[in-house]
């Protein structure tokens, strides 16, 4: 089952990949490879450098993202392993809102003048490209976390890679069902597996793939040294988390859009951001190069800080949780967090939709809406 076959699609690689060689009584799963060490002569060596079931899920991840692909033990393992990269005051271009890890991750390595950071307006395309001239590193997330912003990432990749700049970018919120960065010129594709990869809230796994050889070595260095390595049961976890990720992620968009669509017109609701609702700022831009919108939708309760907690509080199918990309839906009011950019409304509650029954979930969201009425 050689998953490097161009031709296959995601739902297909998304099974197939990553699998032992088929044999007489070979088995179907990798194995959980719990190995400090290797007998010496090998291409592995040491635990820290090397373990057969990383490879394997990076075997499915590079074969989704269209590139080589390495594993870290978080998301912000993988984030914090590109900047480890980059020289002492490298010049990054980014947007002034997005996850509040990179966020938070941009501040500290600025105070500590390690790099220099320019915010710009990510959904301005004219804004970030007149920022670009300098830049070392055009860092990019679309949709962004959790306000649902999207960055043009045809047109800026584009433009970054006639300036020689770096672009990495992080596909977290669409994943490679939807898009594919590097397949439109971008160096570096950033995953937090936690979320649709793995998709069962039991696992924190980051990943980054590149087509550029010098990157991947660095990047596999930066793996070795700063010891940013997964566990192996972790990787197994996630590997198998894969093989239900396409049929997961269309039934939580499929469910995202109505909710959407639902939402819009609940008089509790000033607001819906979702790329995927015609009515969207965001829409047509999406539409233009994404192939589905994903399944988080924010929005905006009609009331004070309190009364969007007790929105939060009173589901009892959606769970009150931060995190997103499981089977099961959570919601939390962002700004509870207070790392939570300042520019992320008070009333607004990110709802990361799951795969349950979506009526169940419609009724749960009404009934938490109106027990928060005043
Ligand atoms: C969760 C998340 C991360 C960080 O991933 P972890 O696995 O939690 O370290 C990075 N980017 C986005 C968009 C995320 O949602």
């Amino acid at each position: 089952m050689d998953s490097k076959q161009p031709h296959l699609r995601p739902e297909t690689i998304a099974i197939t990949a990553g699998r032992p060689e088929v044999g007489a009584d070979s088995a179907l799963n990798p194995p959980i490879s719990l190995n400090s060490t290797y007998v010496a002569g090998g291409p592995i060596g040491y635990g820290r450098y090397g373990n057969e079931t990383w490879t394997a899920l990076e075997v499915a991840i590079s074969a989704l993202e269209g590139g080589k692909s390495l594993s870290y033990s978080s998301g912000m393992a993988a984030i914090s392993a590109v900047f480890s990269t980059l020289p002492v005051g490298a010049k990054v271009v980014a947007s002034d809102q997005g996850y509040s890890g990179i966020m938070t991750l941009l501040g500290t390595l600025t105070a500590a003048k390690k790099i220099s950071a320019k915010f710009v307006k990510i959904t301005d395309t004219a804004e970030v490209i007149a920022a670009l001239d300098g830049a070392d590193l055009l860092w990019l997330e679309s949709p962004t976390n959790p306000s649902l912003n999207i960055a043009d990432l045809p047109t800026l990749i584009k433009e970054a890679k006639s300036r020689n700049i770096l672009v990495t970018v992080d596909n977290t919120f669409a994943t490679a069902l939807i898009q594919q960065p590097l397949a439109m010129g971008a160096d570096i594709v950033m995953n937090s597996v936690s979320k649709y990869l793995a998709g069962h809230s039991d696992v924190l796994l980051g990943s980054l793939s590149t087509n550029d050889p010098l990157q991947y070595k660095a990047l596999e260095e930066a793996r070795k040294f700063n010891g940013s390595i997964p566990g192996p049961f972790e990787a197994w976890l996630a590997l198998r988390g894969i093989r239900t990720f396409p049929l997961r992620f269309q039934r939580a968009s499929e469910n995202a859009l109505e909710l959407a669509k639902r939402l819009s017109q609940h008089p509790l609701v000033t607001r819906v951001r979702y790329p995927g609702l015609p009515t969207d700022p965001e829409h047509a831009k999406a539409k233009a190069f994404m192939k589905g919108f994903g399944a988080i939708v924010s929005f905006e309760f009609a009331g004070d800080v309190a009364a969007t907690d007790k929105v939060c509080e009173s589901s009892k199918i959606v769970t009150y949780s931060t995190s997103l990309g499981g089977v099961e839906s959570l919601w939390e009011r962002r700004r509870r967090w207070p790392l939570e950019s300042a520019s992320v409304p008070e009333s607004l509650i990110r709802l990361s939709v799951g795969c349950e029954d979506v009526d169940d979930l419609w009724a749960d969201i009404n009934a938490a809406l109106l027990a928060a009425k005043k």
